[in-house]
């Protein structure tokens, strides 16, 4: 298909068109392609739609509610192949499943990855992007790496991570650039920050969202109203949450987590009441003030 019978479909309104991945980037071309009203099909090989940023929960929570809004979501499923169609349709994309759907264009938003390529035959350590230090530095002395490319240290278990989103590039290009200026600038880790609107619903998860063995968890499910929090706790320290449905406050969960804040007897509140999380925090807040006073 040309590139113009391709854009032409995508602006036409019941135009059948399959999108392959439902991760970060491929909710914000959803969200587009829904409002120009084309016929969607969403395919994602993971159990749950944003599988590497919601949990199993949250996740189902996002397919429901774009489930109702129209589109289609086929999750565990993969493309087995994408031929030529026929007077039906122009492509024909066969899923790992078995069915087969007709379509007028496909989309693959199956997730970036740095391209390493220009390092190969250096000394420049590399896993999944180019690894750096918490100071940004990379295995070679007065060459450092920021952003997409770097693959850092994980805020709490130090294991190397590749964070893609703004706020952390920010920080790691301030951070490089004061140490390649003579500075002494140290970051704390990378904190996973994900925050997403998916058609009008709002999710968010923050630090280690997915747990650690060991740990405790609460998780507050309302599928009748889409609102759902789940908490991991190490000890008595918030080291991960995931929200959906909820737009006011959620960031304090974020605090809590980057903060390393000792919960105390907040921390069974919590456990007993996972979205009264505003008062927890308020609490300790309290608590460390008064303890300063
Ligand atoms: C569709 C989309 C939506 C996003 N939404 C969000 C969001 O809502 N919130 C959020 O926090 N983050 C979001 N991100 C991620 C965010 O854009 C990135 O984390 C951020 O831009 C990373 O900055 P960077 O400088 O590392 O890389 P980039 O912004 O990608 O900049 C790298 C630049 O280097 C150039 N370049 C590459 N190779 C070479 C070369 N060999 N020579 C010269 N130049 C080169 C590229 O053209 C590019 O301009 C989104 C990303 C995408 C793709």
């Amino acid at each position: 298909m040309t590139d113009a019978r391709a854009i032409a479909a995508l602006t036409k309104p019941g135009s059948r068109v399959l999108q392959l991945g439902a991760g970060f980037i491929g909710c914000i071309i959803m969200e587009a392609l829904a409002a120009r009203g084309v016929d969607l099909t969403i395919v994602e090989m993971g159990d749950r739609m944003v599988p590497r940023m919601m949990t199993e929960k949250a996740g189902g929570m996002i397919k429901q509610w774009v489930e109702q809004k129209g589109i289609r979501v086929r999750t565990s499923a993969g493309v087995k192949s994408i031929d030529d169609g026929d007077a039906e349709a122009p492509v024909k994309v066969t899923l790992s499943t078995g069915e087969v759907l007709p379509c007028d264009v496909v989309i693959v938003a199956a997730g970036v990855a740095p391209n390493l390529d220009f390092l190969a035959g250096t000394s420049i350590a590399t896993g999944r992007g180019i690894r750096v230090d918490n100071s940004m530095r990379t295995s070679v002395e007065g060459v450092y790496a920021a952003g997409d490319v770097a693959e850092g240290c994980d805020f709490f278990t130090g294991e190397p991570l590749v964070s893609a989103i703004q706020p952390n590039a920010a920080d790691q290009a301030r951070v490089a650039a004061v140490n390649m200026a003579g500075g002494d600038a140290l970051l704390p880790g990378v904190l996973p920050v994900n925050v997403l609107a998916t058609l009008g619903l709002i999710s968010t998860s923050f630090g280690q969202w997915w747990g650690m063995e060991g740990g405790d968890n609460v998780e507050h499910v309302d599928t009748e109203r889409s609102r759902y929090v789940s908490l991991q706790f190490k000890d008595d320290v918030l080291i991960g949450a995931t929200s959906v449905g909820m737009t006011q406050h959620v960031g304090v969960l974020r605090g809590l987590i980057q903060t390393r804040t000792p919960l105390g007897r907040w921390k069974d509140f919590l456990m007993a009441n996972p979205t009264r999380f505003p008062e927890a925090y308020l609490g300790c807040q309290q608590s460390a003030s008064a303890h300063l006073a």
